[in-house]
């Protein structure tokens, strides 16, 4: 496995990989990889010749600099699960190298903000920027994201159409903990207590899923997703359901193949979003 932190030397290294290999996939991640990531990590391994995975904490989509100070971070341990991965190659840049001082804004109207975007400003913009300057340094024919940040994916469908990337972007669905918890990095931070309560947002989603498929009103099935997640001292930031497409926001199922429930809550100091197909595929 090979380990980068400059581009210049990393495009060498995959210009001569490109020459004897036809296919490349890029996972993206910020490291404190778990299983979620491992998921990923395996589809791209399936699918390419060679596996890039990034690891970098990409400061221009935290709008807490709180969140961004305590966002785990262990790369020794993530470095042995890539190459238990059979992983290629590893990019952990540092913030000079991604950025030095240049720093561009980019907008996705009726995206950025609604869901993650009004509560997380400027959130999609760093996303969106990290990803592409990703795009251009690593140049995959396939990058792999997971449904756990499914306003994300949106996001970055819409960057790769919109400005003609020719990287396909595949999707995989959220990988959760036995008791329905959606991992992330951030579960690290919850303390035993927490991590109890954190279970109320899987609880929420699949609460809510039946109520509306037995035809409750949303706006009932908002008021108990509001009690259950006080009943589990989480602050409650967001409950909705929205056609999976373009993410428009809807009152109630129009169609539930395309409908989808998302929430976001804080548990103790941790932030934490999940979501729930209606209809899985
Ligand atoms: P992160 O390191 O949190 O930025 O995540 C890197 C990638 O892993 C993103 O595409 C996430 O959507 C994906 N990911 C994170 N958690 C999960 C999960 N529980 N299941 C599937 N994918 C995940």
């Amino acid at each position: 496995m090979h380990i980068f932190r400059e581009i210049k030397a990393l495009q060498a290294h995959l210009r001569l990989l490109r020459s004897t290999h036809s296919s490349v996939g890029l996972v993206p991640t910020m490291g404190a990889l778990h299983e979620g990531h491992i998921s990923l990590l395996k589809a791209a391994r399936k699918q390419n010749n060679v596996i890039v995975c990034s690891i970098y904490v990409n400061p221009t989509q935290f709008n807490n600099p709180d969140d961004l100070k305590k966002y785990p971070r262990s790369i020794d341990a993530d470095l042995d699960s890539l190459r238990s991965q059979n992983c290629d190659v590893v990019f952990c840049p540092d913030d000079a190298e991604m950025y030095g001082d240049a720093d561009v804004g980019i907008a996705f109207p009726g995206l950025d903000n609604i869901l993650e975007g009004e509560f997380r400003p400027g959130h999609f913009s760093g996303v969106a920027q990290v990803v592409a300057k990703l795009f251009h340094i690593v140049e995959p024919d396939h990058a792999y994201f997971g449904e756990k940040d499914f306003q994300q994916v949106v996001v970055i469908q819409r960057l790769v159409e919109a400005l003609k990337f020719p990287v396909s972007i595949v999707t995989m669905p959220i990988v959760r903990e036995p008791d329905g918890l959606a991992m992330s990095s951030r579960n690290r931070r919850l303390s035993p207590a927490d991590r109890k309560q954190a279970i109320v947002l899987y609880d929420c989603l699949t609460y809510a899923r039946e109520a509306l498929v037995r035809h409750e009103s949303f706006s009932s099935v908002q008021d108990a997703v509001r009690k259950k997640c006080s009943e589990h001292n989480a602050k409650l930031e967001y409950f909705c359901l929205a056609d999976t497409r373009g993410l428009n926001l809807r009152n109630e199922i129009a169609d539930p193949k395309n409908a989808i429930l998302l929430i976001a809550a804080q548990v103790g100091p941790v932030r934490l979003i999940d979501n729930l197909r209606i209809q899985p595929d």
